[in-house]
């Protein structure tokens, strides 16, 4: 008999071997996606909307700075943080989604209210998060998202394409407590959950920050439905990481 409901999530395509990982790293991004599935389970469990599993699992993975979401984030070229999100209901086909936003604390809650408050599927930039804003949505000071591991990492990946470091964002912190049990992960992470509830219901969401040292302005396959996230009834619910130009070109 199928479960009477199922989650699935991602915590981005990064490569993280098993053999550099110490234990003290593996107990904590298993802890923080433990967290997630909790959260979204408990929805399910008390026969809650796939949509609302699949919000509540990304929220906890987006404020935690392990991952490439929010919080911990990567920078693009320019030393900017801008995130991508986007939510899609398997039952209905709607779908809302935020490209390139840099204030809204929750990205995939603004994606959520642009599917469900708003006449479009896709707002990007500074109109994406006037529209959080104006619908109430927590917002935070860009150097919220700051992390001083993925700015090393941003120095890193433009030393070895020839390119000159940015200057440090103003107000950035340079608290490194999770440091120790972050590991890196390359250029990429993304994180994303698909979810069935008891009605057999579907719903898919993706969140990212992109990958190192992107180009300011660049929007992956994420927030795009139909390359990287996707969600419908009768076939499936999707969410991608992985380069995401390549899952543009393919429509996957
Ligand atoms: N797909 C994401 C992007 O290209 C990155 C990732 O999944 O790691 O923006």
């Amino acid at each position: 008999m199928a479960p009477a409901w199922s989650l699935v999530l991602h915590g981005g395509s990064g490569v993280i071997d098993r053999a550099d990982l110490k234990p003290e790293q593996d107990r904590a991004y298993r802890a923080v996606l433990a967290r997630a599935a909790e959260a979204g389970a408990a929805v399910l469990e008390a026969s809650g909307a796939a949509l609302d599993a699949v919000e509540a699992a990304i929220r906890v993975l987006e404020d935690d700075p392990l991952f490439n979401a929010g919080r911990g984030a990567v920078f693009t070229a320019d030393g900017r943080v801008e995130l991508d999100a986007a939510i899609m209901d398997g039952a209905t086909l709607e779908a809302g989604a935020v490209a390139g936003v840099t204030r809204v604390r929750n990205p995939i809650s603004a994606a959520r209210a642009v599917m469900e408050r708003s006449p479009h599927v896709l707002l990007m930039g500074t109109g994406a998060d006037a529209f959080a804003a104006a619908e109430g949505l927590r917002q935070v000071d860009p150097s919220y998202f700051f992390v001083e591991r993925r700015w090393r990492a941003l120095e890193k990946q433009l030393d070895r394409e020839g390119l000159i470091a940015p200057t440090r964002p103003l107000g950035a912190s340079r608290d490194e407590s999770h440091a120790a049990l972050a590991h890196d992960e390359g250029k990429r992470g993304t994180v994303g959950v698909v979810a069935r509830d008891v009605r057999a219901d579907v719903a898919a969401g993706t969140y990212t920050g992109g990958t190192t040292g992107n180009r300011s302005g660049r929007v992956g396959d994420s927030p795009l439905i139909g390359a990287g996230t996707y969600a419908s009834n009768p076939s499936a619910a999707v969410s991608g990481t992985g380069q995401g130009e390549h899952f543009i070109r393919l429509s996957v």
